[in-house]
């Protein structure tokens, strides 16, 4: 079986639930890419239908074996399709006939539902109403990266699990057993990975995102000063970044403001980005606690528009315009 690195918490409210056989219909497990989301939900749907009387899942039961070899007829799992963005209200459209069945062998029907913040609003509405009056027998295992991505009324149909954060001296090890990159190069990765040991594993494979960290880094340096948005444009050009790209350079932003507001308030915190302590200080000296707030939101904002498909050339442009207009005091 794949390893769960902590997440305790939520393996603990899997068990109490199993054990009391009163399982929730819909289950939403939120947490960034490569948090561990799919193989806790594969680790859930094995726990329900485990045949052993001891610990579940015990790995050696029928039940157990098929769902680790993909092959158990009443666990499905629904994704994006390749080459496709989206997942279309049709899937889910299947998902409702599926799930009026009764289970061939299971205890329980389990629909594994992964990036469900691709589901268009559309799908959602479908998915909302066999939520609302849920078949006998049927678990839904939704995840996602950001619960803002959902229809808030599915989010109230369901359970909220939150993927746990893994602490750096965690990821570290794990990355350190399969890497042979230098110790910079892996601070680097951890600083971004948002405590997300598959995302951070990812980043290593790459050099990308070690190039992207140094523009990071560049566009915070000229915070040191008040630019303009011209010399901010210099640094980090509207027509050079694809979306991708984007996806590695806003967390970094993020996590960024997020170092420099802590930085700011003389709270004691480990930086998740500076690795440059004095820039750091620097910049936190030159913007007001406030403006900082808002451009940790605003970033996070831009950081989820990015799966609602907007231009990338339109994200930058949004993005040095409000960072010249809040980096400074007043
Ligand atoms: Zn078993």
């Amino acid at each position: 079986m794949t390893e769960i690195i902590l997440n305790n918490e939520n393996l603990d409210y899997m068990r109490r639930i199993t054990a009391s056989a009163a399982i929730p219909h819909a289950i939403i497990i939120e947490g960034a890419a490569g948090s561990g989301k799919y193989t806790l939900a594969l680790h859930f749907a094995s726990m329900i239908n485990c045949d052993s009387e001891n610990e579940k899942p015990c790995g050696s039961c029928s039940s157990c074996i098929k769902i680790e070899q993909n092959v158990h007829a009443d666990i499905s799992v629904i994704d994006v399709e390749d080459g496709k963005k989206t997942i279309p209200v049709e899937k889910v459209r299947e998902i409702i006939s599926d799930a009026s069945l009764i289970p061939s062998e299971a205890k329980k029907r389990v629909f594994i539902i992964r990036n469900g913040q691709a589901l268009t609003p559309q799908a959602q509405n479908a998915l909302l109403k066999i939520f609302e009056e849920p078949p006998k027998d049927v678990v839904f295992l939704l995840l996602t990266t950001d619960k803002r991505l959902l229809l808030p009324t599915i989010v109230s149909r369901g359970i909220l699990l939150k993927m746990q954060l893994l602490p750096r001296e965690i990821i570290k090890e794990e990355l350190k057993k399969h890497s042979s990159k230098p110790d910079s190069d892996i601070e680097a990765v951890i600083a971004v990975s948002g405590g997300s040991l598959g995302q951070a594993q990812e980043l290593l494979k790459g050099t990308k995102i070690l190039k992207l960290r140094e523009l990071v880094e560049a566009y915070f340096s000229v915070l040191k000063s008040t630019p303009s948005v011209f010399s901010l444009c210099e640094v980090f050009s509207p027509h050079s970044y694809k979306r991708e790209e984007l996806f590695a350079v806003f967390p970094f932003f993020k996590y960024g403001f997020r170092d420099i507001a802590l930085c700011k308030s003389g709270a004691e915190f480990v930086p998740m980005f500076f690795t440059d302590t004095e820039l750091m200080e620097c910049i936190s000296e030159k913007i007001s606690s406030s403006n900082l707030v808002k451009l940790y939101q605003k970033t996070d904002e831009l950081c989820l528009s990015l799966y609602s498909n907007v231009n990338p050339h339109t994200a930058i442009s949004v993005f040095n315009s409000y960072v010249s207009e809040y980096s400074r005091l007043g």
